[in-house]
């Protein structure tokens, strides 16, 4: 095989309690990238689709994240990206993550799968660092692995895939106004205190509990955020209105999607997941800024061939 096409998810970061630690994968938004081989060596992007951004490969997460791979491989020639961009950058819900995981994981299954899911999250964590500055793993993994994943260690990096609930559903509003993650990592403090770490890793355990032992309530009670959302929800117009209508809704439970502007909530049954779109549309309507709505099912796979 010589090219694919392939799906490339949308993810969320932190998921509330598991700030730069836990991420999970979406299955109804994602961008869509073409990947083939070419006896000419390195790599070329030639054609971008739905975004404006650069092609040239130091400068987009796809070309960076695919040099790395390209680098460790002993494959003699290179490849060719046409990236159908369909998660706007900025939004919070990985569009940079999509293109780095993307990119990595076509180039590894056309070289015939050289590469473990762990090296291809350590190759797609380079693109992530063009991004924002940070090499995080937190929307790569979910993206490469599928499902939820957590990434236990950066040093030495170590992933772990968790089960997801086979009814558990995201609704994801996406107010179109930009944060820049690496922006709002900077209004983030450096230091937290004890009593605050204490309900942070109480939350995190029962989420990752909730989620082995098909919890929905447990899952519900545990999305909590006592450290990140406050400081980070002042960027978000309507954040606590959109929280608590959701809520009431009947949402399990909401939060900043990875860096925001993005909200998101999880739900049980699609049914509920699309009450809480209702209630969205009615909370941000009057609010006079556009907005998205995405309901999508967890996506247990990752990246995959369209
Ligand atoms: P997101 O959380 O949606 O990924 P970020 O702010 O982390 O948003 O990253 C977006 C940044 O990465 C933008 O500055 C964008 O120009 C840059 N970028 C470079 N290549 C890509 C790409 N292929 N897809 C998305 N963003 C890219």
């Amino acid at each position: 095989m010589d090219a694919i096409k392939v799906f490339c998810p949308a993810t969320i970061a932190n998921v509330s309690c598991g700030f730069d630690v836990l991420g999970l994968a979406l299955d109804a938004v994602g961008d869509e990238m073409i990947v083939r081989k070419t006896p000419e060596k390195g790599i070329k992007i030639t054609k971008i689709t739905g975004q404006d951004l650069p092609t040239a490969i130091n400068k987009n997460v796809a070309g960076v994240a695919g040099l790395t791979l390209l680098d460790k491989s002993d494959y003699d020639g290179g490849f060719e990206i046409e990236i159908d961009k369909r998660i706007k950058p900025g939004s919070g819900i990985g569009s940079s993550a999509a293109s780095s995981a993307g990119v990595v994981w076509a180039m590894n299954h056309l070289l015939g799968n050289p590469f473990s899911n762990l090296e291809l999250v350590q190759f797609a964590m380079e693109g992530e660092k063009l991004a924002s500055d940070v090499a995080h793993a937190d929307n790569v993994a979910p993206a490469i692995f599928g499902g939820f994943t957590l990434v236990r260690s950066y040093d030495p990096l170590d992933i772990i895939s968790i089960p997801t609930p086979a009814e558990l559903y995201a609704t994801v509003i996406h107010p179109q106004i930009e944060i820049k993650t690496s922006e709002s990592r900077k209004i983030l403090k450096t230091n937290i205190t004890l009593e605050k770490g204490i309900r942070q890793w109480g939350n995190l355990g029962g989420l990752v509990a909730g989620l082995f032992q098909n919890d929905y309530e447990l899952i519900g009670r545990s999305l909590e955020d006592h450290i990140v959302e406050p400081i980070r929800s002042i960027l978000i117009p309507e954040f606590d209105a959109i929280k608590n209508n959701s809520l009431e809704a009947g949402a399990l439970g909401c939060g900043i999607s990875g860096s925001g502007p993005s909200i998101f909530t999880l739900c049980k049954g699609e049914d509920m997941a699309k009450n809480v779109a209702q209630t969205m549309h009615k909370t941000y309507e009057p609010v006079g800024i556009d907005y998205d709505i995405h309901i999508s099912k967890v996506n247990t796979h990752g990246v995959k061939i369209r």
